[in-house]
């Protein structure tokens, strides 16, 4: 749509550059309204979890990408990157140079298991490994002696991280983790990858595909007891049982039925095991599981009866959870900002009408929870923004005096290192370069005072 001539912009800034974030801004671009974006992050990079939390080796997927670039390109769209959200800029400092402020920070922290030994060395949750194995400037190896590691969780990160482990080495050759990071894993000799899974087969979360990728991974056996999937055969599932919940208990029968492979790494699926320890004296060394029963309600009972599995590593993928944003409300029970269509509330509660934050909106797992594909969050930014462009239509946004290039004089009067969009295009074209010298599409730079150097605008 365009926009119609000699209208006044409304001026929005986008806190996050992940999808919610950029699908917001293109529902905004799009909305036929003219409009000023400006995307703000807190790394020189922009596309959030598609670049940082999409494996590596999943390169289709993140073909996204060029779809999220045309958007930041787009005239009146602006990326602002090495910014941080409460310290370079304030909220205060947002809402006196944009009437209306969107928050799409995401989910970035991981939820505890509250068992013991979850903080011995060795112990690591999903975000970390996964913004390690990405290449996330700042993240940090897990360490990486394991034969045996063990993942907890029946989630598609989960799945990640099981099969980035399975594929070692070479089975990563041509992905696009920094050079750090393929360095790293030429040490990596794991032979065994265990899934530890609380509840049964038809209730896994995660999707055929991906599950099914994992059986044809080569030099890769997948291992399920016979015992575990008996009690859920695809059989005695309800009628009503959706389609993937049926593919995939009819894959985890298959596989309970193989014959072992002699492959040397196995991934090997514990059903109704939940995790109750962590051993270990100085480092992880084993994980006590007690067996489950179905507890008829969805959920399940133990039955302690324990048994123990060697693992030097152990991933807790079980959830990421949203972070609180300055100066702003959180709900602790679901980590997110409470809001009403995406227009954020002071409080919330069911049946209870919340006092609303005049222009301060939210999308994206900050908003929801961190549930959901890559698209799903165009959905979601379609509401926030239709909540947003309701509130300027009928004047509820305070408008500004500012000039749009005055939070760029402000930044620069506190100093703040900000990166722009043809600072991204130059760690682009740098990645690519490293990527062609190495014989792969790309090779990330991980290291932030490099990518800075590279992303910083010559100061005049
Ligand atoms: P998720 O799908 O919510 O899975 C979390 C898993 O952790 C569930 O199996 C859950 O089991 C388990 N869990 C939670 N608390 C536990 C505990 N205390 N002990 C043992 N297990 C526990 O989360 P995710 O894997 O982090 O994925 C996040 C989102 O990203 C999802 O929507 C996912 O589909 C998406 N994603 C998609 C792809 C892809 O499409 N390729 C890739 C990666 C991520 P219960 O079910 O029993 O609670």
């Amino acid at each position: 749509m365009t926009a119609a001539p000699g209208a006044v912009p409304l001026r929005v800034a986008v806190i996050g550059s992940g999808p919610a974030g950029i699908y917001t801004a293109d529902a905004l671009a799009k909305s036929g309204r003219a409009v000023e974006v400006d995307v703000i992050d807190l790394l020189p990079t922009p596309y959030g979890l598609v670049r940082y939390g999409v494996a590596p080796d999943h390169q289709k997927i993140k073909s996204i990408t060029r779809t999220l670039h045309e958007v930041l390109e787009t005239p009146g769209v602006r990326f602002l990157g090495n910014t941080r959200y409460g310290a370079d800029l304030t909220l205060d400092d947002l809402r006196a140079h944009y009437p209306a402020v969107v928050i799409a920070t995401g989910a970035p922290h991981d939820r505890r298991l509250g068992i013991v030994g979850e903080d011995l060395p060795g112990s690591v949750s999903a975000p970390e490994v996964v913004a390690w194995y990405s290449g996330r400037p700042g993240s940090v190896a897990p360490p990486l002696h394991a034969r045996s590691v063990a993942v907890i969780g029946a989630g598609n990160v989960a799945l990640d991280i099981a099969r980035v482990f399975a594929k070692g080495s070479a089975g990563l050759a041509m992905t696009d983790m920094p050079e750090h990071v393929h360095d790293a894993f030429r040490s990596v000799a794991v032979t065994d990858v265990h899934l530890v899974i609380r509840r049964g087969p038809a209730d896994v979360k995660f999707t055929p595909l991906e599950l099914r990728e994992m059986a044809a991974l080569p030099g890769v056996g997948v291992i399920v007891e016979p015992a575990d999937v008996a009690i859920e055969a695809a059989a005695t599932l309800p009628a009503e049982a959706k389609r993937p919940v049926r593919t995939m208990t009819e894959l985890f029968a298959t596989w309970a039925g193989a014959a072992p492979t002699g492959a040397p790494v196995r991934v090997t699926f514990h059903f109704l095991r939940r995790p109750v320890e962590l051993i270990g004296t100085d480092h992880v060394e084993a994980i006590r599981l007690e067996r489950c029963v179905p507890d008829g309600a969805g959920g399940v009972t133990g039955t302690g009866e324990t048994e123990t599995i060697p693992a030097e590593l152990v991933v807790r993928s079980v959830g990421y959870r949203g972070a609180p944003v300055a100066d702003l409300p959180f709900d602790q029970a679901t980590a997110t900002l409470p809001h009403q269509t995406g227009r954020v509330v002071r409080s919330a509660g069911v049946g209870v009408a919340g006092v609303e934050l005049a222009g301060v909106y939210v999308a994206g797992w900050i908003k929801r929870g961190p549930t959901g594909v890559i698209g799903t969050n165009k959905a979601d930014a379609a509401e926030t923004v239709r909540t947003l462009l309701a509130d300027a239509e009928s004047g509820r946004l305070r408008p500004v005096s500012e000039e749009r290039d005055a939070v760029i004089s402000l930044l620069d009067s506190r100093g703040v290192d900000y990166t722009l969009w043809d600072g991204w295009l130059r760690l682009d074209a740098a990645e690519l370069e490293a990527g062609r010298l190495a014989g792969r599409d790309r090779t990330k730079l991980g290291e932030l005072e490099h990518m800075l150097r590279i992303a910083r605008r010559p100061r005049q």
